[in-house]
């Protein structure tokens, strides 16, 4: 990166208060100038303690939502404001009420990947990395998972004293991943470990030897005394895993493990959002509000 560029992001930042919170799957030149880099989660939890006046947000729509829930008095810019997760829109309001209606004592849990509307019919939010912590300390026996299903598929495996109602939504970089495709970069690399995020179809879990969240799969990777491993999730987290291990090799299963949503956020729409601080995540007081619950109760139940 140019060092004027950088020096301009700096000024920028500066003069704005704003701080740059940027998601591991972003591209490695837009992750390296931002002042915190995480998954959902963490993301989450800066959001709803930082001092800053103006939160830029380099990652997709619903993380900006988040952090504007969860600050609403901040002014959240998002770097392109065309990012966004597909995932996020796979399940309907419509069909929550549906199932609340046939199961009225169900838990309705909502993963983060989901937009403010369905966050406020939700229950209690959860990302990768706490999903199975805060589903166990639900009271509620019955769980209605949205959107994705392979999330709560691996959810619902580790918790069998609950009863599951899954939804079929899914992410198509990591369902994209194939188990067929792993089996043979096992073979090409026979000494690798597999490390898989929870939005992996269950065959390609499966094959794995650690699943986690992408800061899961970073922190693994970087206690391991191995020095190989095959990385079942978006190539943006090569970043971060070359950055705290530059002597170990990561190799990728195939080329389409690639988010397009994520890839759209480059430097110079950084710039351009900490110029103009636009565009900004808007949302009506009533629906933040809604929203708020069921992430305040995530944070509280997987322990700030
Ligand atoms: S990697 Fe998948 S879940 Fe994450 S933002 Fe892209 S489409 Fe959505």
């Amino acid at each position: 990166m140019e060092k004027e560029m950088l020096d301009t992001i700096n000024k920028l930042k500066k003069e704005k208060n704003a701080v740059i919170l940027a998601h591991y799957y972003v591209d490695g030149e837009v992750q390296a100038i931002a002042d915190y880099v995480g998954d959902s989660f963490y993301l989450s939890r800066i959001a709803a303690e930082t001092d800053a006046d103006v939160i830029l947000f380099c990652g997709v729509s619903f993380m900006g939502e988040s952090a504007k829930i969860l600050s609403p008095e901040k002014r959240v810019v998002m770097a392109d404001e065309l990012a966004d997760c597909p995932m996020a829109h796979m399940v309907e309001l419509e069909k929550i009420q549906e199932v609340r209606q046939q199961y009225p004592d169900v838990a309705v849990v909502c993963y983060v990947n989901s937009t403010a509307e369905i966050k406020t019919a939700a229950d209690v939010c959860v990302t990768s990395s706490n999903a199975v912590k805060v589903v166990k300390a639900l009271p509620a026996k019955q769980i209605f998972f949205v959107p994705d299903n392979n999330l709560g598929r691996y959810v619902a495996d580790q918790l069998p004293e609950k009863e599951f109602i899954f939804h079929d939504g899914f992410c198509h970089v990591h369902v994209s991943i194939q188990r067929e495709a792993v089996i043979k970069a096992k073979e090409a690399h026979p000494e690798a470990l597999v490390l898989a995020h929870p939005e992996c179809t269950q065959d390609v879990l499966e094959l794995a030897d650690y699943i986690g969240s992408t800061s899961g799969i970073i922190d693994y990777a970087t206690k391991s005394q191995n020095r190989e491993f095959i990385i079942c999730t978006e190539m943006g987290i090569f970043y971060e895993l070359g950055q705290k291990n530059p002597d170990k090799r990561f190799y990728a299963v195939g080329h389409r493990q690639f988010c397009h949503n994520m890839k759209r956020i480059t430097l110079d729409k950084v710039v351009n959002a900490l110029e103009t601080l636009e565009p900004q995540v808007l949302l009506d007081e009533k629906t933040m509000e809604a929203a708020r619950a069921p992430l305040a109760r995530m944070l509280e139940l997987a322990g700030k």
